[in-house]
């Protein structure tokens, strides 16, 4: 006898009274429409001639359909979960604006791929680093030079995709992965090196000032004669092309006692420029600045941006580069209190203060921010037993 989950199915079916089949027929139809084909066979179909219970009227009554059960019959598999990119966001965060990206965050080895990827990546690297910026990204540390720092602040990602070319052969993933580890090398040993620099200015209770940009007409004389009525000597990292505007200026520099160093040429951000742009620069700029500087003479690189390559053929000319520990903020949106610049530089034990003297076409406010700002310096330096000394007497 055909049994319906174990249920004995003879009182429904022996015919001892006719409505019994009918009733009967209710758990067996719903039992088919709620297990489908697993019905036993000829009894829970009727209507198809198979079996004496084709004749029993099927209950139409749909107070009698159960809701269908989650855990009986076959359940629809969930479609696959879709893979999500994990990893290169979360690393980026993590990591200081300024910084190339982590090399585990820089394979996409799919997209690089595609003709004319090196441009790809350059438009997602400024995206990337934008998005940062907006974010608040930066974390600290000392700000770019430059009349234009913060909109030339860089992205990291570019000068890497410029190196694309350069690595042809080998596989543009891996080709990535190596450029954004060299450039975070890169970072990573300029980290250091302001750090080395900060503690021999406290160690030696030297504060330097540094004059960027120059040199100009307008505010070099004027920061000369404060520097002269204090008896200090500076260090001025001259651009190129201002020094052959100048150069009578860059003389008296020289004839005071001051130290010169190269800023380039140009002016040109190592991160936002091809690399074959950024060493010429370097070059082109102690190519002009030749009567006044070495060619290995001190160089600071433009918005304090290097990369590997300009990073390497200042070495090779055997040129110390030229960081900085405090800047005194005259290229900031807003500027700060020159005390609060005197009140760092004190608390600190010394150190390298970054200015600005450049004057062209710069708001009188700023140049008077530098003469007041170097003026409160010598005189603080003195009062607190620090001694000012350019660049090149820091032991
Ligand atoms: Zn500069």
């Amino acid at each position: 006898m055909p049994r319906a989950r174990g249920r004995p199915l003879g009182g429904a079916l022996d015919g001892r009274h006719p409505s019994a089949r009918r009733v009967a027929g209710l758990p067996l139809g719903l039992r088919r429409r709620r297990h489908g084909a697993r019905a036993p066979h000829g009894l829970g179909r009727p209507g198809r001639g198979q079996g004496e219970p084709a004749r029993v009227p099927h209950p139409p009554a749909p107070r009698h359909r159960l809701p269908p059960s989650p855990r009986r019959g076959r359940a629809r598999a969930p479609p696959p979960a879709r893979p999500r990119p994990v990893g290169s966001r979360l690393l980026v965060h993590g990591l200081p604006a300024e910084l190339p990206r982590a090399s585990g965050a820089a394979p996409r080895p799919a997209r690089p791929r595609r003709p004319g990827h090196g441009l790809g990546l350059l438009r997602r690297g400024r995206a990337g680093h934008a998005a940062l910026r907006r974010r608040g990204g930066r974390r600290g540390g000392p700000r770019a030079p430059g009349a234009a720092d913060a909109a030339a602040r860089g992205p990291p990602g570019a000068h890497v995709s410029a190196t694309g070319p350069l690595r042809a052969g080998a596989p543009a993933g891996a080709a990535l992965a190596a450029a954004l580890a060299g450039e975070a090398a890169t970072y990573a040993a300029k980290r250091r090196e302001i750090a080395a620099l900060r503690a021999r200015c406290r160690a030696q209770r030297v504060v330097v000032l540094t004059f960027d940009d120059g040199p100009s007409r307008e505010l070099t004389p004027r920061v000369l004669d404060v520097l002269a009525d204090h008896g200090a000597q500076a260090t001025f990292f001259a651009l190129g092309q201002r020094a052959a505007g100048a150069p009578e200026v860059l003389d008296r520099v020289r004839a005071e006692g001051h130290e010169i160093g190269a800023h380039t040429m140009n002016h040109r951000n190592a991160w936002r420029t091809p690399p074959w742009d950024a060493l010429r620069d370097i070059r082109e700029g102690y190519g002009a600045l030749a009567p006044w500087v070495a060619t290995d003479g001190r160089f600071r690189p433009p918005h304090g941006k290097q990369t590997g390559l300009t990073r390497r053929a200042v070495r090779r000319r055997g040129a110390p580069v030229a960081w900085w520990t405090v800047d005194s903020g005259d290229t900031h949106t807003q500027l700060p209190a020159p005390d609060a610049v005197v009140r760092r530089v004190l608390a600190e034990g010394g150190g390298v203060v970054l200015a600005h003297d450049h004057g062209a076409g710069r708001p009188a406010e700023r140049q008077e921010f530098v003469l007041e700002v170097t003026g409160r310096l010598l005189r603080a330096a003195r009062a607190g037993g620090l001694h000012v000394r350019p660049l090149r007497d820091l032991a």
